[in-house]
This record gives C-alpha cells, sequence and structure tokens, in this order.
C-alpha cells in the first residue's frame, strides 16, 4: 500500500463553481444519507486487488490525480441511482458508474473525466435476487461477485448447477458481463449468456429489457429477446445507461469434467497449433475457450519477481526462461495450452482422445501428466477456474515488478495459423523495443481468438509507466493498419481504439453520438467511456 500526500481539497469537476458543487453535494447527502456520499478529499490508496480503491485507478498509468473522483455515492436501491441520475442533470455534474471497480488492466475505478462523481453500485447493491434451480438462471445486482453467487449455490446445495467465472473471481458478475469479459467454462461467453437487464436511463426513468418488460412474466431469465428490438447490446461497453439487475443463464453440471495441458517448443508452431484448435473448437469438441499462454508467464505465476530469475534489464532473455523450464514439470517450450473436456469419464475421454491426436501432429508437442503436477500448480488453478470455481491464484503474475501494475492490448482475429502468427510478430516486436516484459494469452472464443497482451510495470516508476502506455499506442495502430481491432481497452486509449473503428466516415461512432445525445442530452453518464462524447464535450479537447 502506498499512501501519498494529504490533498486538503477534493477535486471539482469541470464546469461548475466550487461552491456550488459543495451545495450540491450537500443536498444528494441529505436524499441518500450523509453515509452514502463521501467526499474524495483522502490520500489516494492503491490498496489491493481484494480491496481496490473507488476513487481511482490503483494500477494507474498516468499520475493518479489524472483520472480521479471529485466524491463517491452509494446507491442502496434502483430508486437511489434514480435520485443520483436527476441530481446530475440538474447540477450538470458527471458520472461513473462502477460494479465492484475491479477493472484492472482496463482503467479499474477510475473516471474518464476527472472529478466526475463515482457511483459505486457494488457497496450496497449486492444482493443475489434470484436462484431459479428449474430453469438454472440466476438473477443479480451489481455488487455480486463471482465468489458470492459460486458460495451461494454452494450454500443453497444445487450441486446441479456450475457458474463461470473468469480468470480472477473477485470481480462483479454484472460489471465483467457488461464489459465482454470471458470465463472458462462452456459457459464463458458471459454477455451472450445474460438474459434480461434493468436500466437507469441518463434521465432517469427505469426500463427493464426483453421479457423484463412484460408485467408479471415468468420468462426474463429465459428468453433474452423479449419482442421488438434487442436493445440490451446498447448497455454493455457504453455510457447510455447504469444497469441494476442482470439475469444469466447458468449451466448444469457436467457429471464431470478432465483438464489438460500440452505444451509446444517453437514460436512459429504457434501457426499449426491454431490451425488445429479452429475446427476443433467450432464442433465444440475443444468445448472451452481455448487458453494458449507464452510460457514466460510461467516464471511470473511462480509468484517470484523478475529479480530473481535475471537481474539485468531490457526484455526477459529467452535462454534465462528456457533455463528455469528446463527443471519445471512442464519442461522448456514456448506455448502452453490449457484446456477441459466435460461430461463422464466415457464421453469426454472421445474427445480428449481426437484432441490428442491432433495437437500430437505438432512436433515436438508434449502432453504433461496431471498426475506429476503437485497441488500448488498453476495448472490447478485453471482446472478450477474451467469447472467453475473462483480462484486468485491469477494475481501472481503481477507481482513480476516491483509495485506492479498492468495494462492489456486485446485485439480480436479470427482463428487462423496465420494471423495469430501475424499478432505475435507484431507484439514481439514491439516487446523487444519496449525493453518491457509482455504475458500473452490466445483466447479461443469460438470463430475468434482475442490475443491478450499484458504488459507488466512498475507503478512507481515513471519512465516504465509512460513506455507501458506509448507501446499500447504503437500496438492498436499497427494492429488497425494490419485489419486488427481490440475487443475492449483501457479507458486512456478509448478514443484511439474508437478512432480506428472507422469505416464509411465514422459512422459508427456517429451513430454512437446521436443515440448518446438522445438518451443522455446534459452529457452526464460517463462523458468519454468507450470514445463516445455527449455533445457539450465533443470537440473541446477532451479526446486523447
Ligand atoms: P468489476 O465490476 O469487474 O469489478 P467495474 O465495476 O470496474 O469492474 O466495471 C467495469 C466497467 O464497466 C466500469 O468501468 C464501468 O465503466 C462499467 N460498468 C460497471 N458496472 C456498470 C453498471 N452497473 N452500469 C453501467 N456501467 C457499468
Amino acid at each position: 500500500k502506498r499512501p501519498r500526500p494529504r490533498r486538503c481539497l477534493p477535486v471539482i469537476p469541470q464546469g461548475i463553481e466550487r461552491s456550488r458543487f459543495f451545495f450540491a453535494i450537500d443536498e444528494l447527502s441529505s436524499q441518500l444519507g450523509n453515509e452514502n456520499v463521501e467526499v474524495n478529499d483522502k490520500p489516494l490508496d492503491d490498496g489491493w486487488y481484494m480491496e481496490p480503491p473507488n476513487t481511482h485507478d490503483g494500477m494507474a498509468i498516468t499520475d493518479e490525480e489524472e483520472l480521479v473522483a471529485s466524491a463517491v455515492v452509494y446507491p442502496g436501491s434502483t430508486d437511489d441511482v434514480q435520485k443520483i441520475v436527476h441530481w446530475a442533470n440538474k447540477y450538470l455534474i458527471p458520472l461513473h458508474p462502477i460494479s465492484m471497480g475491479r477493472n484492472f488492466g482496463y482503467g479499474g475505478a477510475a473516471p474518464r473525466v476527472r472529478g466526475a462523481v463515482v457511483i459505486d453500485l457494488g457497496k450496497r447493491m449486492n444482493k443475489i435476487l434470484d436462484i431459479n434451480p428449474d430453469d438454472s438462471t440466476c438473477l443479480v445486482e451489481p455488487g455480486v461477485s463471482y465468489y458470492a453467487l459460486y458460495e451461494e449455490v454452494q450454500r443453497r446445495g444445487y450441486k446441479h448447477l456450475w457458474i463461470d467465472v473468469p480468470d480472477l473471481g473477485g470481480g462483479s458478475v454484472l460489471g465483467n458481463a457488461l464489459d465482454h469479459g470471458v470465463g472458462y467454462t462452456p459457459y464463458g461467453d458471459h454477455w451472450a449468456m445474460h438474459s434480461g437487464l434493468e436500466v437507469v436511463k441518463p434521465t432517469g426513468e427505469v426500463v427493464r429489457t426483453g421479457m423484463g418488460a412484460l408485467p408479471g412474466n415468468n420468462t426474463w431469465q429465459v428468453f433474452p429477446y423479449g419482442f421488438g428490438p434487442f436493445i440490451d447490446g446498447i448497455f454493455s461497453q457504453s455510457n447510455y445507461g447504469i444497469v441494476t439487475k442482470m439475469g444469466f443463464g447458468l449451466m448444469p453440471n457436467p457429471g464431470g469434467h478432465e483438464s489438460f495441458l500440452y505444451t509446444f517448443e517453437k514460436e512459429d508452431d504457434l501457426e499449426q497449433l491454431v490451425e488445429i484448435v479452429r475446427p476443433l473448437r467450432i464442433a465444440m469438441i475443444l468445448e472451452n475457450a481455448a487458453n494458449i499462454r507464452h510460457a514466460l508467464q510461467v516464471l511470473a505465476l511462480s509468484g517470484k519477481p523478475r529479480s530473481a530469475f535475471y537481474g539485468g534489464e531490457g526484455p526477459f532473455p529467452r535462454e534465462k526462461m528456457n533455463e528455469y523450464l528446463k527443471n519445471h514439470p512442464y519442461g522448456a517450450c514456448t506455448w502452453l495450452y490449457f484446456g477441459t473436456c466435460y461430461g463422464p469419464k466415457e464421453t469426454r475421454q472421445l474427445k480428449l482422445d481426437i484432441i490428442h491426436r491432433q495437437f500430437m501432429k505438432v512436433p515436438g508437442a508434449r502432453r504433461i501428466d496431471p498426475k506429476v503436477l503437485p497441488p500448488s500448480d498453476y495448472f490447478w488453478s485453471r482446472d478450477k477456474i474451467a469447472s467453475g470455481e473462483p480462484d486468485l491464484e491469477e494475481l501472481a503474475w503481477v507481482n513480476w515488478r516491483p509495485n506492479g501494475g498492468h495494462i492489456a492490448f486485446s485485439p480480436v482475429a479470427p482463428t487462423r495459423g496465420v494471423d495469430a502468427l501475424r499478432l505475435w510478430q507484431m507484439a514481439k516486436k514491439h516487446w523487444i523495443a519496449s525493453g518491457l516484459d509482455f504475458f500473452l494469452d490466445f483466447v479461443v472464443g469460438l470463430r475468434e481468438l482475442h490475443l491478450i497482451v499484458e504488459c507488466v510495470y512498475d507503478r512507481d516508476d515513471l519512465k516504465q509507466r509512460s513506455t507501458a502506455l506509448e507501446v499500447m499506442r504503437f500496438l492498436i495502430d499497427e494492429a488497425a493498419q494490419k485489419g486488427y481491432g481490440e475487443y475492449r481497452t483501457h479507458l486512456l486509449l478509448s478514443d484511439q481504439v474508437a478512432g480506428t473503428y472507422s469505416w464509411n466516415d465514422n459512422a459508427l461512432m456517429r451513430f454512437n453520438e446521436k443515440l448518446k445525445d438522445c438518451l443522455d442530452p446534459n452529457g452526464i453518464l460517463a462523458p468519454g467511456r468507450s470514445g463516445i462524447w455527449p455533445a457539450r464535450y465533443r470537440g473541446r479537447g477532451w479526446e486523447v
């Protein structure tokens, strides 16, 4: 924890006088209760994963004070959220909703507009409103984490139900789905598995989508589309509404599962491997999101810092990586494939055999027998996650650098060998040029893969921070020149990424802006999120 010098005065959002801002804050406090409105006048504390700050980004890539909240408010109900929205419209104060603020690598809890009031939905709106054991569905509020949902399913003794969890289980089920996060059971596409939203519009009205619009319905969580245009999409990765409830389908327990690990020796093996993965994944013989990782991450997952392996600067030397892996049960290699098959033994064995035959076509491929792996091995963390049990093991690699922070570059490509290789070569070039280390993970959803490049930096090293941000910018531009775009990005890179989706004279952004101005005429909700600026801000120097 690194407390900073005390700041006596909170940041005030632009366009409002200090005295009027405090007058407005007093008014909101009288509506929500003093204990539910907190002015941000304390030193910024970065916390850590389990205690993430809600005032700023705990892994700030620029000056912490740049993207900082003026105040944080804690609604206890949808009604409270409406009050906050009405208040913001009255005083023209920007709002920034978060569920739990664990969006690490993409900006954490930080607002894009300095001085925005953060709505921390998760603190008080954290109820599991329903788990339906017959329909295999649930309905949750923003503050429900994967851990909480998992524990509640266990507590109720629903052995026939699984949940799906991402790499880290502490985040919000609702928030992760809104940002298109993924997990590793066959229900890993979180957004695709949702059914039904409750949304507070930027002007304060509440909408329920899908079947939720039909009074007295019992189908909100089982049929997502309802009647008429399917509007749910406009509330994901956007600033068109504050989502206060969200429903999901839950996976039935498949009656058994078995995880497997293969290693591949050479960098260029990636091409052949991805060609093998595509038809198997589309046919669902590979049943969960493929997870093809660069082996450097194994060193970092040991929890030991980089300096324990290599004292020099510049990109981590390949020989040092092999030296360590030679004595590791995985052996020297470049790529690791973590996967899982589901079903009773006889069902999954059929699939495991096909996968084995196909993967072994890559010269030098090896299957690692899980029986030789100690219980502390990272493989077992993947196994837990792939069977819907939340875990935190993935945090270990952040300690690669002292005061470790990370920022992600996440381009999407078809699941084709040439594309994977092209992305790898591009990432490698910038990895070496930057002198920082990259952890790479090719995640194959179904027909598409997204590469997640995590660049790790020391948060106290200004040079490393600026290099990390700069290299992200190079990667986004070069990827766009080659026809690749990101599926998600850090809030400071949103304008740049949005700018790459420019077909037909930026028709998509013009459409987004039109929607924004219509739904949020005063431009109070999360200005700049996903590069969408309301009219009041547009073209006035906010874009970066
Ligand atoms: P997590 O919930 O995974 O801890 P966040 O709360 O930081 O992560 O959510 C990720 C991003 O999604 C936020 O920065 C915010 O822009 C958006 N977001 C999260 N929750 C909501 C919500 N309930 N309504 C609208 N946008 C949200």
